[in-house]
């Protein structure tokens, strides 16, 4: 379902094949041609990607709001064969087809042709090139196979108990594995309804929630702190409501960043869901979740996912003890098969087998923690290693802060030092003094920030993820001004 209307799994085993034989003209089979497509979420969307598969393509989903170099690295790096695309995309993207004289298919123009024989397919070939966070030449492609995509459905269908009885939102962006595979192929494996929006909107949420249709939603966790300011913001008696109407939903899901506890816990007191919290990355598909029946821990991606192995080794590459953090390596039919046309950058993320994720966790209890990127989150100061998600999460708890991002800033006597970024609480006023005499009262000294940029907002990526080497880049910036204007020496800014 979308804003054009509703539509049954035989429009879309009709538009897609219509869609495979536009792509094939002819030819018997795309032989994993790269098709790229740039196209609003909705039915059409879905009838594309299906359509390349069944033409025997690699789907190359491009991401919305992208400039005009960002859309050319990606034709380029895959060299597309062919690009697709929808009204709003024709202007772009005809003309980077035309440089490059390749052929341009409006997605209207496809829905001409008539279905003709299609190839066997086998579960083994590449089906999609995902890249990696961000658009820059520096983001690598993700190439999963039909299989290891099928590995990544079955997984959550099993763990989440998904059935053709579920209807799920779908209002996260269709160039990442949150929204192509948990929410959208999920509700297509299962046989379910997908109510798709065009773009996230926090009141056109709710009011779908409000609609009573719905039995389960995902998101990552920006969509609900905005979801939770327009509550705040709704009449008392809409407030009542959209509360009500949450009790309908069977699963409310969060991931793709770390979830602060703060908001399970202002979502729990609107909603009466316990999010549960899981994690994955483009590379993988989903590796640790959190039951869908038993206990979920905040602050806790919880265990492995069915058909997904996953260890913490260290530096030397060997398991570490459990309670020791290590960083995550994971195995299974899940895990994608290639870097695009960059084989040494996949040899390099693979050790025996296993994928080397470049994120930190530690096991307390029984259940991972995620402690963040590894070259990122796990900042280096003064001889201790600290987690940035550890700092965050206990300078969220100050009453000033709205949200909060710690980095690491190169620094030549302590290797790094803990750099707070915040955006405060209307009317709020905080400095680097009062927030480290604050904060001593949880954190270890070494933990404590000695850098602050207070901010308007965070910089952040079209899923809403903190963009961390920015920030980094803010703080430089920031320091060599402070330097500049007073004559150097001061380690807070
Ligand atoms: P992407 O490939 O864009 O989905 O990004 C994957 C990265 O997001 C992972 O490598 C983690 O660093 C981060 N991530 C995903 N889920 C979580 C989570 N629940 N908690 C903390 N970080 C997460």
């Amino acid at each position: 379902m979308d804003s054009q209307g509703a539509f049954t799994y035989r429009d879309l085993l009709d538009a897609s094949s219509r869609v495979a034989s536009a792509l094939l003209a002819g030819r018997e089979d795309l032989h994993e041609d790269r098709v790229a497509f740039l196209i609003t979420p909705g039915f059409p969307w879905v009838a594309v990607q299906w359509g390349i598969w069944q033409a025997g393509g690699i789907a190359v989903p491009l991401p919305l709001n992208s400039t005009k170099p960002e859309l050319e690295y990606l034709v380029d790096d895959t060299a597309a064969s062919a690009l697709l695309f929808d009204a709003p995309a024709v202007a772009l993207l005809g003309s980077i087809a035309a440089d490059r004289r390749i052929r341009a298919l409006p997605y209207e123009d496809l829905l001409a042709f008539q279905s003709a024989g299609l190839p066997e397919v086998t579960s083994e070939r590449r089906a999609m090139i995902l890249y990696t966070s961000g658009t820059t030449s520096r983001s690598k492609g993700v190439v999963t196979t039909h299989a290891n995509i099928a590995a990544q459905i079955m997984s959550l269908v099993e763990a989440w108990e998904w059935s053709a009885d579920d209807a799920i939102l779908l209002c996260l962006p269709l160039h990442h594995v949150h929204g192509i595979i948990n929410v959208v192929s999920c509700a297509l494996w299962s046989g379910a309804t997908c109510h798709m929006l065009p773009r996230f909107d926090a009141n056109a949420v709710w009011d779908h929630i409000a609609g009573g249709k719905i039995t389960l939603f995902m998101a990552v966790p920006t969509v609900y702190t905005k979801l939770i300011a327009a509550w705040d913001a709704a009449s008392p008696s809409r407030r009542a409501d959209l509360s009500k109407a949450c009790a309908r939903l069977r699963l409310m899901v969060s991931g793709s960043a770390a979830l602060p506890v703060s908001t399970l816990q202002r979502w729990k007191e609107i909603s009466g869901h316990t999010l549960l919290e899981r994690y994955g990355m483009t590379e993988i598909g989903m590796a640790l979740s959190n039951p869908l029946r038993g206990e979920r821990v905040p602050g806790s991606v919880g265990t492995p996912l069915p058909g997904v192995e996953v260890r913490l080794v260290g530096g030397n590459g060997e398991p570490v003890p459990t309670g020791t953090p290590g960083e995550i390596e994971v195995r299974g039919p899940n895990v994608f098969a290639e870097y695009w046309g960059q084989p040494a950058a996949t040899r390099g993320a693979f050790r025996d087998g296993w994928f080397r994720t470049g994120d930190t966790a530690v096991i307390e209890g029984s259940v991972y923690r995620i402690l963040g990127r590894t070259n990122v989150d796990i900042l280096k100061t003064g001889g201790h290693k600290v987690s940035a998600l550890e700092i965050e999460e206990a300078l969220r708890e100050h009453p000033a802060v709205a949200e909060c991002a710690v980095v690491g800033v190169p620094d030549p006597e302590w290797g790094e030092r803990v750099a707070a970024a915040v955006v405060l609480n209307d009317g709020a006023a905080l400095d680097l003094s009062s927030l480290r005499a604050w904060a001593k009262e949880s954190l270890a000294p070494h933990k404590l920030p000695s850098r602050l940029l207070v901010l308007d907002a965070l910089p952040r990526n079209a899923l809403g993820k903190v963009v961390k080497p920015t920030l980094v880049a803010m703080f430089q910036t920031a320091a060599m001004r402070r330097s500049l204007t007073r004559g150097g020496g001061r380690d807070v800014c």
